[in-house]
């Protein structure tokens, strides 16, 4: 194989999933990534893959977890008091159920639904909690000082994130902030 600088290769595009064709139009710009409910984060620079042929078109993700677990990064140094969306985002995220983070987080399992429905905001006490169990499951806490969490303040609604790949690396920063 020969080595190849820049950003992608030509020419050698995937065929298309759904008719076989081959190389499907790739463009590349921004994309809304889903996160939980209605919160997503705004990608950029994206691979966008389109069949001229068949119609079939769909976003390429490169190394999903990763991006998921920048996310989690952004998310859990957030300024303010996390909103329903974030709450269930870094439960998915963590792989748990309900009743499982509940438990960790010494609430009831109709607590986190009150939270991630947004019928009752967060603790600032489980706010915490839920923070430091994605910082030690992710490996992050080493670059995260603890005062961080005493610095929390109130806030309302989750955050405006945007996400790019940068020297291979996804890297998650609130929207309008220069990286
Ligand atoms: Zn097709």
């Amino acid at each position: 194989m020969k080595k190849r600088s820049g950003k992608k290769g030509h020419g050698e595009g995937r065929a298309c999933w759904e008719c076989g064709t081959s190389p499907m139009t790739i463009t590349t710009g921004n994309h809304r990534y889903m996160l939980a409910d209605d919160w997503g984060a705004t990608l950029e620079g994206v691979e966008y893959s389109r069949c001229e042929k068949c119609g079939t078109g769909g976003v390429t993700i490169d190394r999903p977890l990763p991006l998921q677990r920048a996310i989690a990064a952004a998310v859990v140094r957030k300024p303010t008091r996390l909103a329903a969306q974030e709450v269930k985002f870094l439960r998915v995220h963590l792989d748990m159920q309900a009743k499982e983070l509940a438990s960790i987080l010494g609430v009831r399992k109709e607590a986190m639904s009150r939270w991630e429905n947004g019928k009752e905001k967060i603790g600032t006490v489980p706010d915490r909690l839920l923070r430091t169990v994605v910082l030690l499951a992710d490996g992050g806490e080493d670059q995260f000082d603890p005062r961080q969490l005493a610095a929390i303040v109130e806030g309302d609604g989750p955050m405006r994130l945007t996400v790019r790949m940068r020297d291979g690396h996804w890297e998650a920063r609130p929207a309008g902030k220069a990286a």
